[in-house]
């Protein structure tokens, strides 16, 4: 079993308070010690990291993520491919999904939480391979196809039956995926055309039993009241947008604050406040976007509900890479403390992914996901938007990035 020390580190756990000097311990894929202070542990045929004074912290989860959108730091094709990706064969969306696997990786995000793929199966099977070591990428709960999906491979729609909505969850679940994903607000995605319900209660009152009965999570798209309720009253685990919220709403999010997790999804509205591109009517209706998701994210966080940064990023403007923007813009402009922030991607990230009892915090027993950033993310999280920032990345034990040029200067140190 390989033994990794790190030495000379401030040590972020994920609960969200700062960061203090230690050691921790890595033996095989968890981490079984933690020293304090000047306290020191045995380093008996471990390998040394001298951590040069950076802050080592949990690997981070994204609760938005969508593999297939197209469109990544590093891979930008010229003419667009935006969402055309609904259009793309199967083989293509599977390479560019594993390919996006990676870059979240380069970047820290060692957990995702799909808000939707292309089709029933790419997922669950990029999922295996993650899992199998064959390909580098995230810890995946991996999505079906979106409800709504005008691709090769559609979902369920409003004007389905009943028995139609059991039948997609069913293949769903039968094609390995760990979640369903609903599109429960519409017809279209702006939000000024965002604000219809796309089913019936019936629908969903089917779509909770059989989720139950396939052991599948419900994940839901909804922006406007009566769809953010239903994802409430029908057992859905994860909602995004959640734009209008009444106290009603808050009372039935607060009710279930336990089991549920909301991703207001700021990344659009971001880009077309902050980038000059934009026409001052955009900025200005972003602006007053950004303004609501403050509200409500006070008033939920009030209620003790776990709201997260992330989503939708994959287009040309956001792409895959640039996803600590949001962590980013829960500071700039939502008035979140970072260490809070990176609170939400660790320690709830971990209970995101249904592995809070091992996963998200720098502990004793947990699964070594790791990150070492040059510099400490809790005094400037932009420091995470740099893929140069992560000194070192390490999922269950193993290297997704070594800290090389620390142990040459380590090396060099001793000599
Ligand atoms: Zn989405």
């Amino acid at each position: 079993m390989t033994r990794t020390l790190f030495t000379n580190v401030r040590i972020f756990d994920g609960h969200g308070t700062a960061p203090f000097p230690g050691e921790v311990l890595v033996e095989g894929n968890r981490i079984t010690s933690l020293a304090k202070g000047a306290e020191h542990l045995d380093a008996t045929g471990a390998e040394i990291v001298d951590g040069g004074g950076n802050v080592l912290m949990p690997g981070m989860a994204l609760c938005h993520c969508h593999l297939t959108f197209p469109v990544a730091v590093d891979r930008k094709p010229k003419g667009g491919e935006t969402f055309l990706q609904r259009r793309m064969p199967v083989e293509k969306q599977t390479l560019i999904a594993a390919h996006n696997a990676k870059v979240v990786m380069d970047y820290g995000f060692t957990s995702a939480y799909s808000a939707g793929g292309a089709t029933y199966s790419l997922e669950a099977n990029l999922r295996d391979e993650i899992n199998e070591g064959w390909i580098p990428g995230p810890r995946l709960i991996a999505a079906g196809t979106e409800s709504v999906n005008d691709a090769n491979d559609p979902g369920v729609r409003q004007s389905d039956s009943v028995a139609a909505v059991r039948a997609y969850i069913e293949k769903t679940a039968q094609a390995g995926a760990d979640s369903v994903k609903f599109i429960l607000s519409g017809p279209g995605f702006q939000v000024h055309e965002d604000n219809l319900p796309m089913y019936a209660d019936e629908q969903l009152a089917e779509a909770q039993k059989v989720a139950l009965e396939k052991n599948v999570w419900l994940t839901g798209h909804a922006r406007p009241t009566v769809a953010i309720k239903q994802a409430l009253k029908y057992g859905f685990r994860v909602l995004y947008h959640a734009d209008q919220l009444d106290e009603e709403a808050l009372d039935m999010m607060e009710a279930r604050n336990s089991e549920i997790f909301v991703g207001p999804t700021l990344a659009w509205s971001i880009e077309k406040f902050e980038h000059p591109r934009w026409s001052k009517e955009d900025r200005d209706f972003a602006e007053s976007q950004l303004e609501n998701y403050k509200n409500n994210i006070d008033r939920m966080r009030a209620r003790g509900v776990r709201v997260m940064p992330d989503g939708d990023y994959g287009f040309a403007i956001i792409p895959h890479g640039e996803n600590a923007r949001d962590l980013e813009g829960f500071v700039k402009y939502m008035g979140r403390d970072a260490a809070d922030v990176l609170m939400s991607v660790t320690k709830w990230g971990g209970e995101l992914m249904g592995m809070g009892s091992e996963l998200g915090l720098v502990k004793e027993g947990h699964l070594a996901d790791l990150l070492l950033i040059n510099g400490d993310p809790t005094q400037n999280i932009s420091l995470l938007r740099d893929a140069a920032n992560f000194l070192m990345v390490m999922k269950d034990g193993q290297y997704h990035k070594k800290p090389e040029d620390l142990a040459h200067a380590a090396r060099r140190a001793a000599e």
